[in-house]
């Protein structure tokens, strides 16, 4: 016997017939005689659609109202539990507030604080499946709080820890973690593991299949995360050779036997550039300009400062969210002066394209094989950064794919 927490996303969710898919599921592991607790997801487009109306109505609003958008899961966690009460399976389902979950009072991106998981342990142990909404819980002021878009996945990681679940399974519209978005290049090759510190990578760099937050709770609790497909059929689940389900284990380093030097490739189009032009050349000037935009919790990415010719002005480049693109421009002009820089440029055309692995700590020569590749294909880079495991580059948002395929093909990543 194990305790599972099962998580099923939007498509897995998106409507009643789907629902009664995701139960059967449920009623496999419970007939095997495991624990389970399920966590849920709106059904697609519905967080969308909240999200829309919530605009609609007040353009800037107070995001203490975050019910609203926290109603997708309400809905699908309740349809849930009556599904699995129709085929003989007891049920009940959980809004974020009722176990508690408690969470920070930053409503719309809250962060999770505690889970009390007593009332979950007791129900399971009693051969009842708690339903649980994801993407909420209750905050300080004893609100409902969300956790940012795509926060299902903490939900489900943080309830797993909270519980002591033997295993996470995120159940979604793929049948695993691929080697870069399958959507994008069908060559992609389904993983069967990676380690932590590159789902966390490939997470935060535009691989939107798990919540980043979600990855680092996984890591920091030690939650065995197995992610796979719904799509299955209940009853005949398709296995690999070694007759285990399809799908990718997000495991410990130690855990993986064939490491690779490049595991994947991730990229993001939601990058936006500024650069300062002429900015005065004197210590604290980086201060100057990076400090403000912090106190605004502005996340800066890539920074290219340029050696002064003159000693005397330096142009600063640094890419940030697009999002964040015009709160960045006004913070910055405000303190025009007192930066002491003569022109600001802006250009949102960016991509951000990533290689990740682990291997890449104990091998030389990864960065250089990507610029000659996307120099071969005569792909630009305006800026790159680097870490222990991980190569990015900012492009031009034109030549994202071919930028990804083109990696994706260099390190061998192709399926056969
Ligand atoms: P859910 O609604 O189940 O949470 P998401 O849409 O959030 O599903 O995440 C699944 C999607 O993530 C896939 O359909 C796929 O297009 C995308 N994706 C991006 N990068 C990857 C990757 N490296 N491996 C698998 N899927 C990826
Ligand atoms: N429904 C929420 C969203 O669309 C949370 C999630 O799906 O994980 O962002
Ligand atoms: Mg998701």
């Amino acid at each position: 016997m194990s305790r599972i927490v099962m998580k099923f996303g939007g498509t897995s969710v998106a409507n009643v017939e789907r629902i009664r898919n995701v139960a059967a599921h449920v009623k496999r592991e419970v007939d095997a005689g495991n624990e389970v607790a399920v966590v849920v997801s709106a059904m697609s487009g519905a967080t969308n659609q909240l999200v829309a109306w919530t605009k609609e109505a007040s353009a800037i609003h107070d995001a203490r109202d975050d019910a609203i958008v926290a109603s997708g899961e309400q809905v699908t966690s309740g349809l849930l539990a009556i599904a699995l009460q129709a085929i003989g399976v007891p049920a009940r389902s959980f809004q974020g507030w009722q176990i508690p979950l408690r969470t920070d009072a930053a409503h719309g991106a809250a962060r999770i604080e505690s889970i009390d998981g007593s009332a979950l342990i007791s129900r399971m142990t009693d051969g009842q499946v708690p339903v649980i909404a994801g993407f909420q819980g209750i905050g300080p002021d004893e609100r409902i709080a969300t956790l940012g878009r795509g926060g299902s996945d903490t939900s489900a990681v943080a309830v797993a820890a909270a519980v002591n679940a033997d295993r996470c399974d995120i159940y979604t519209d793929v049948d695993g973690i691929y080697t870069t978005d399958p959507r994008i290049v069908p060559q992609a090759r389904r993983l069967d593991r990676i380690a932590f510190e590159e789902m966390l990578e490939m997470a935060s760099l535009g691989a939107k299949v798990m919540q980043v937050r979600s990855v680092e709770m996984a890591m920091v609790h030690k939650v065995r995360v197995f992610v796979r497909s719904s799509f299955d059929a209940p009853d005949a689940i398709q296995s690999g050779p070694d007759g285990e389900p399809l799908g990718t284990l997000i495991c410990d380093e130690d855990e993986i036997v064939e490491s690779q030097v490049v595991t994947g490739i991730a990229y993001s189009k939601d990058e936006a550039q500024i650069t300062l032009r002429r900015v005065a050349d004197r210590p604290g000037v980086a201060a100057g300009v990076f400090g403000p935009l912090a106190e605004a919790s502005i996340n800066v990415d890539m920074i290219v400062q340029t050696i002064s010719e003159d000693g005397k002005t330096t142009d600063i480049t640094f890419t940030l969210p697009t999002a964040d693109q015009a709160r960045a421009v006004e913070i910055l002009n405000a303190k025009k002066t007192e930066i002491g820089f003569e022109a600001l440029n802006t250009e949102t055309d960016a991509c951000k394209v990533s290689v990740i692995g682990i291997g890449m700590r104990s091998h030389a020569g990864v960065a250089a094989q990507a610029f000659e590749a996307l120099a071969k294909r005569g792909v630009n880079i305006r800026a790159i950064t680097t870490s222990e495991i991980k190569i990015s580059v900012l492009i031009d948002t034109a030549f994202a794919e071919l930028a990804v395929r083109t990696l994706h093909s260099v390190y061998g990543l192709d399926k056969a």
